[in-house]
């Protein structure tokens, strides 16, 4: 099968969700390819920052009715037994990826856009248009915003630098039934990871961490992991054994990379996690999906009107924009990552957190953003 589109957007996460919504507001023709079907239990931490509220609002969306929490107040816990406390400055909100991207799919059906369930295995571009091959069509776009997540085959036929990297981080997470403030995400620190919990709808509270595989390899399950290395974290320790999993088993990925990619390759917009993913530790990983969406798919409507003369100054516009409004929160990102890798170092960060509480304020502001503003 042979199918033409304008825009093509490949993967249906947060990112690729939002851009679709956008586009189709701004009365573009966009079809979505997504390989997996709705609702999905994702990986995730599942803390959504408050950036995205004025943004969400305007693409006529109402999060409200879906239930999530209010999370105002950020605790973060050494492996050493030290803790502090905070107000986030502007706060976020819990809700599960099982039901935030199952209701930005149901609006994109009820508006009409189109969505195919299929994999994307190659992308090519060729006489100023792309062709995207799935195993049952070939796709002909003049456009391609790429939106399919952390790593994909794609990424190794477009011979992707960060591919080639080791990717040495493992990531686990379940839902939970267990005594948890709503208005809190905590982040607990451990031996080579750390572990977030929060509260999303329906009570559940979302445990996840991430965790270096080496140090995961050497134990046995992981139950055993968690109880060898997590709960050597007295909070942690005191959270799992006060948790009952709502989950049969749960969730992992690994091959987390960290690594710097391009927003702009062969010439393909890259969105969310596809141009960069931010240590999770910073919390605000769907923010940028959603940040990146709507600037691709602002520039994108300028492109198709003319207001941007050329695909040239289109991609040339879009790195600009994407570095002004991501480059250092990803920096920031690598920097407390490795930070907080090093036993040593982490003991010394986080007395000198607890000594000069405003710092954990201004490394906060350094990996969030403002709330996302619209201009068109
Ligand atoms: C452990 C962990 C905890 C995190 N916690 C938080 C948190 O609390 N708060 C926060 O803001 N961020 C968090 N993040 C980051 C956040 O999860 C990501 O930044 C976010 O999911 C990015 O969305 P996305 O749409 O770019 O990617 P994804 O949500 O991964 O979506 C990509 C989509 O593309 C599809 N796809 C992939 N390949 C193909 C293909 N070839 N063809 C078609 N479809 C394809 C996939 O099925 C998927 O649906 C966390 C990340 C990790 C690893």
């Amino acid at each position: 099968m042979h199918t033409e589109t304008k825009i093509l957007i490949i993967g249906g996460g947060l990112a690729g969700l939002t851009a679709a919504l956008h586009l189709n507001k701004m009365g573009l023709i966009v079809t979505l390819i997504e390989k997996d079907t709705y609702p999905q239990h994702k990986v995730c931490g599942e803390y959504i920052s408050n950036e995205v509220i004025p943004y969400f609002k305007w693409l006529g969306l109402d999060i409200e009715s879906l239930a999530p929490t209010f999370i105002s107040d950020l605790l973060f816990t050494s492996n050493l037994g030290k803790s502090i406390q905070t107000k986030l400055p502007l706060g976020g909100f819990g809700l599960s990826r099982y039901t935030i991207d199952h209701y930005l799919y149901t609006e994109l059906i009820r508006r009409k856009v189109s969505i195919v369930h299929d994999r994307v295995v190659e992308i090519n571009f060729t006489n100023n248009q792309f062709t995207a091959v799935t195993p049952n069509n070939t796709f002909v776009a003049t456009y391609i915003i790429g939106a399919y997540g952390k790593r994909s085959a794609v990424d190794i036929k477009l011979n992707r630098s960060f591919i080639n990297k080791q990717s040495p981080y493992l990531a686990v997470k379940a839902h939970y039934k267990a005594d948890f403030p709503n208005n809190l995400v905590s982040l607990h620190n451990f031996e080579g990871g750390y572990c977030g919990v929060s509260k999303v709808e329906n009570d559940r509270v979302n445990i996840c961490y991430l965790a270096s595989y080496e140090r995961f390899k050497k134990h046995k399950n992981l139950l055993a992991f968690q109880e060898n290395i997590l709960y050597k974290n007295k909070y942690l320790k005191n959270i799992f054994e006060n948790a009952t999993s709502l989950f049969d088993a749960p969730l992992t990925i690994s091959q987390i990379s960290f690594e710097r990619k391009e927003p702009v390759h062969n010439h393909i917009l890259m969105i969310g996690d596809t141009a960069g993913l931010i240590h999770p530790l910073c919390g605000n990983g769907m923010a940028m999906a959603i940040h990146a969406a709507k600037i691709a798919s602002e520039l994108l409507h300028q492109r198709i009107e003319g207001h941007i003369s050329s695909r040239e100054a289109l991609e040339k516009s879009y790195i600009a924009h994407w570095n002004r409004e991501f480059k250092s929160r990803l920096k920031m990102g690598r920097i407390l990552s490795s930070l907080l890798r090093n036993t040593k170092s982490e003991s010394l960060a986080i007395n000198v957190m607890i000594k000069i509480p405003f710092l954990l304020n201004i490394i906060i502001k350094q990996t969030h953003g403002k709330p996302i503003t619209i201009s068109s």
